[in-house]
C-alpha cells in the first residue's frame, strides 16, 4: 500500500545520498547522520519506516513514522505530513490496532476538510471501513465505503472502486447476509475483468466460493476455490494462498474428508503466521477446532479454540471473539462439559446482541436508501448533460439545407431524452412518496398499536394488578394479625381469597403477554435454536427438577432461523411447560426434534403425558380453552393460544397430534427464509484483501 504513496523529490534526494548502512543504524541516531538535518530529518525517518514496512518489521517501521510525526504534526503544511499520518495508519492496521490506525486516519481526513486529493481520500475512506468493520462497527464501515465509492465513481478510479465494492461485499459477508455479499463481489469481479487486475479477480473468485460455502452450495464452492488457489498459485501470492487453502480447506471438511481439510489449513496457517496476519489466523485455528471436533477429539478442540480466543482479544476483533465464544461452547459441549459451554453460550449472546443488532441493520438500510437516491440524481443530472452536449455538436455539423429536417430530429431527440429524464424524475418521485406514504401509514399503525398496548397495559398493571395486589396482600394480613378472633372457616375463605389473587395476577400476566405478541411488531433476526433451547431449559430448570422429568434435544437437527428471538423463546417455553405439566402417572419424557421440509423447518414437542381427546385437539389452540379444572392442573387457558399468534405471525402452522393416556407430539411450522444462514456451520469466514 506504501508504494501507492508517491515518492517526492525528497525521498529520491535521500536515495541518493544516504549510505547503505542507513538501515543498520539505529533510528534514534539518525539525526545526526551527515547531511540529513533538520528538513531533511523527518524524510530520513520517513524513509526507513517506509524500508522496514516493506520488510514487514511494522514495530521498527511505527517507530521511525513516529520519530517523522514529531516533527511534521507542528508544521502540517508539507506534503510529509500527509505521507507520515498515511504510514501511520497503515502501520497501525499491520500491528493489528485498528482503534488507533482509525484515529490517525481522522486525523487526515479531518485536515483536509472539504479538500483532499480524491483518490487518496477515498483509500483512506476504504482503509477505515475496514478498521470500522473488524471493530464491529458496521454502520460507520458501511457509510465509508459507499461514501468512498462514490467519490471515486466522480474521478473514474476503477481501481479505487474494486476495492470499495469488494469490502461491501465482505461487510454483507459478515452481517450474514450472503445475497448481498454476493451481488458486491460479482460486482467487483465484473469490474476486475473490465479493467484486467489479476489480484483483484482472484480475491472476488475466492470470496464468491466462500459466499456459496456459507450457503452449503459446495459444488459451486469448490469451483470458484479451486479456480482461485490456482491462481493464486500462479501469481505467487502468499496471502492469496494462504485464504483459499484455507477455503479449500473448510470445503473438504463440510464433505468430511477430514485428513485432506486439515492439511489445507495447515498450509493456510503456517502462511499467515508468516505474514504476521493475526486476524487470518483466527478463523483458521477456529476452523481446526471445529475440524477436531467433528473427528471426537474435544480436548484437543478446546485447547485450539482456546489459542484462537486469546488472538482475538488480543487483537479486539469482536466477530472474531464472537466465533470463538461460539465454538468454545461447542467444543466443551461435545467434551461433556455442559456448564462450561453454557458460560461461553451466555457470552456469545450478549456479545451478538451488541454486535448484529437490529437497528444497525435497519439503519445500514436507510443509509442505502439515501446512497441509491443520490445515484438516480447524479443520473439525471448526467444524462441533461449528455443531452446538452449532444445538441450543440448536432448542431454545428448540420448544413443548412438540412436544417429544418434535422432541426426537427434535434428536437424529436430533445423530446425523447427529456421525456427520458423527466420520466426518470417521475420514478425518483414516486420512489419518494410512495416510500413516504408507506412510512406514514406504519407510523400510523405503529401509533395505535402503541396506544392500545399502553391502555391496555395502564389498565392491566395500575386498574387491575393493583387493587388484585391490595386486596392480597391485606388478606394476608388479616390472617396473620386476627389468628386467634377467627375460626377455622374463616382460615379457609381468606385462603380462598389469596389463591384467587394468586390466580388473577397469573391471568392478567398471560394476557399480556398475549397482547404483546399482538400488537409488536416482528423483529426478525437469524436465532440459532439451539440457544434458544439452552435459554428456556435454563427458565424451566426448576420445573424439570420438582417433576423430575427428562428433556431429550436432537441439537444436531437445531437450525438457525429467522424470528423474533422473543417470541420463539416464549413458544418453546409454553409447549415444554405444558409437556411438563400435563403429566401422567409416568416421569415426564420430552423429545425435542426438528425436521427440514421443502421450504420449512417443522419442529416438534413430543412428551409421554396424559393426551388430548381428538374432538378438542383443534380448541386447544382458543383463547381460555382449557379442558381441566384448576384443582387438576393449574393454567390460565392462554399459552397456547398464544403459541398459535407466534406462529401465525411468523407464518407458519401449528397442530398437535395425540392419543389420550400415551402422550402429545405439538408440531410447528417455520418457513426458512433465503438470506437465513442454515445453520452456524464450520464452515469458513471470507477474508480481507486489500489489494
Ligand atoms: P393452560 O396450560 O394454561 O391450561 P394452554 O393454552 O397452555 O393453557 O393449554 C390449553 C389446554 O390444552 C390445557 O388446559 C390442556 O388441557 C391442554 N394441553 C396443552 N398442552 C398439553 C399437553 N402437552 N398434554 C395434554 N394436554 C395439553
Amino acid at each position: 500500500m506504501v508504494k501507492a504513496i508517491t515518492i517526492t523529490y525528497f525521498w529520491i534526494t535521500i536515495l541518493i545520498i544516504a549510505p547503505s548502512s542507513i538501515l543498520a543504524t539505529p533510528i534514534n541516531s539518525l539525526n545526526v547522520i551527515a547531511g540529513i538535518q533538520n528538513n531533511g530529518e523527518s524524510e530520513a525517518h520517513l524513509y526507513v519506516g517506509k524500508e522496514y514496512y516493506e520488510k514487514g518489521l511494522y514495530e521498527k517501521a511505527l517507530e521511525a513514522f513516529l520519530l517523522a510525526y514529531q516533527i511534521e504534526s507542528k508544521s502540517k503544511n508539507s506534503e510529509n505530513y500527509v505521507q507520515t499520518v498515511i504510514s501511520l495508519g497503515q502501520t497501525q492496521f499491520k500491528l493489528n490496532d485498528y482503534e488507533t490506525s482509525n484515529q490517525h486516519y481522522k486525523e487526515l481526513l479531518d485536515y483536509w476538510g472539504k479538500k483532499g486529493e480524491p483518490a487518496i481520500k477515498s483509500k483512506i475512506m476504504v482503509d477505515m471501513g475496514i478498521n470500522h468493520r473488524i471493530l464491529g462497527n458496521s454502520e460507520q464501515s458501511y457509510t465509508l465505503l459507499l461514501d468512498a465509492l462514490q467519490l471515486q465513481g466522480s474521478i473514474g478510479d476503477n481501481e479505487g472502486k474494486l476495492k470499495s465494492l469488494y469490502q461491501l461485499g465482505t461487510l454483507f459477508f459478515y452481517q450474514k447476509n450472503y445475497p448481498e455479499a454476493l451481488n458486491y463481489y460479482q460486482k467487483t469481479h465484473d469490474l476486475a475483468k473490465e479493467i484486467n487486475i489479476q489480484r483483484s479477480i482472484y480475491s472476488s473468485l475466492a470470496a464468491i466460493g466462500s459466499v456459496y460455502d456459507r450457503q452449503e452450495n459446495l459444488e459451486m464452492a469448490s469451483k470458484f476455490g479451486l479456480e482461485a488457489y490456482e491462481m493464486a498459485k500462479q501469481m505467487d501470492y502468499a496471502q492469496g494462498m494462504a485464504y483459499s487453502a484455507h477455503n479449500l480447506g473448510s470445503n473438504f471438511l463440510s464433505q468430511k474428508q477430514y485428513f485432506k481439510a486439515l492439511e489445507f489449513f495447515e498450509e493456510a496457517l503456517a502462511i499467515k503466521r508468516k505474514q504476521g496476519d493475526k486476524w487470518g489466523q483466527v478463523g483458521t485455528i477456529r476452523a481446526m477446532s471445529a475440524l477436531y471436533n467433528k473427528i471426537g477429539e474435544s480436548e484437543k478442540a478446546i485447547t485450539t479454540i482456546q489459542s484462537a480466543l486469546e488472538i482475538a482479544q488480543e487483537i479486539g476483533a469482536k466477530n472474531r471473539i464472537l466465533e470463538a465464544y461460539y465454538y468454545m461452547a461447542e467444543a466443551y459441549k461435545s467434551a461433556g462439559k455442559a456448564e462450561d459451554g453454557y458460560k461461553f453460550l451466555n457470552k456469545y449472546i450478549q456479545l451478538n446482541d451488541s454486535v448484529m443488532n437490529q437497528q444497525t441493520i435497519s439503519q445500514m438500510k436507510e443509509i442505502k436508501t439515501d446512497y441509491e437516491i443520490q445515484q438516480k440524481e447524479a443520473q439525471i443530472e448526467l444524462l441533461q448533460k449528455e443531452n446538452e452536449i449532444d445538441t450543440l455538436n448536432t448542431s454545428i455539423a448540420i448544413s443548412t439545407a438540412l436544417f429544418l429536417l434535422i432541426l426537427s430530429l434535434l428536437l424529436g431527440r430533445q423530446i425523447y431524452s427529456q421525456k427520458k429524464s423527466n420520466r426518470l424524475l417521475e420514478e425518483k418521485n414516486r420512489e419518494i412518496s410512495n416510500a413516504n406514504e408507506k412510512i406514514d401509514h406504519q407510523n400510523k399503525a405503529l401509533e395505535s398499536s402503541n396506544e392500545e398496548l399502553q391502555q391496555f397495559a395502564y389498565v392491566a398493571s395500575h386498574d387491575l394488578k393493583e387493587p388484585l395486589r391490595m386486596i392480597g396482600s391485606y388478606t394476608s394480613l388479616i390472617k396473620r394479625r386476627y389468628v386467634t378472633n377467627l375460626d377455622p372457616t374463616a382460615h379457609e375463605f381468606m385462603d380462598f381469597v389469596v389463591d384467587g389473587v394468586t390466580r388473577m395476577e397469573n391471568l392478567l400476566n398471560d394476557l399480556l403477554t398475549y397482547s404483546r405478541v399482538n400488537s409488536r411488531e416482528l423483529v426478525l433476526k437469524n436465532i440459532d435454536t439451539k440457544i434458544t433451547m439452552a435459554i428456556v431449559l435454563n427458565n424451566l430448570q426448576e420445573a424439570i427438577k420438582r417433576q423430575d422429568a427428562t428433556v431429550n434435544i436432537n441439537y444436531d437437527k437445531m437450525p438457525e432461523i429467522k424470528a423474533s428471538k422473543t417470541q420463539i423463546n416464549q413458544l418453546f417455553q409454553n409447549l415444554i411447560s405444558n409437556a411438563i405439566k400435563f403429566r401422567g402417572p409416568h416421569s415426564p419424557v420430552i423429545n425435542i426434534d426438528c425436521q427440514k421440509n421443502n421450504d420449512q423447518y417443522i419442529f416438534s414437542i413430543k412428551d409421554n403425558g396424559i393426551g388430548i381427546n381428538p374432538e378438542n385437539q383443534q380448541k386447544i389452540f382458543e383463547m381460555f380453552r382449557r379442558l381441566h379444572t384448576n384443582e387438576e392442573f393449574e393454567g390460565t387457558g392462554i399459552g397456547l393460544a398464544t403459541c398459535k399468534k407466534i406462529v401465525e405471525k411468523h407464518k407458519g402452522k401449528i397442530w398437535v397430534e395425540s392419543t389420550v393416556g400415551e402422550g402429545s407430539s405439538f408440531f410447528f411450522s417455520i418457513p426458512i427464509q433465503k438470506d437465513a444462514s442454515q445453520e452456524l456451520k464450520n464452515g469458513i469466514l471470507i477474508e480481507s484483501i486489500s489489494n
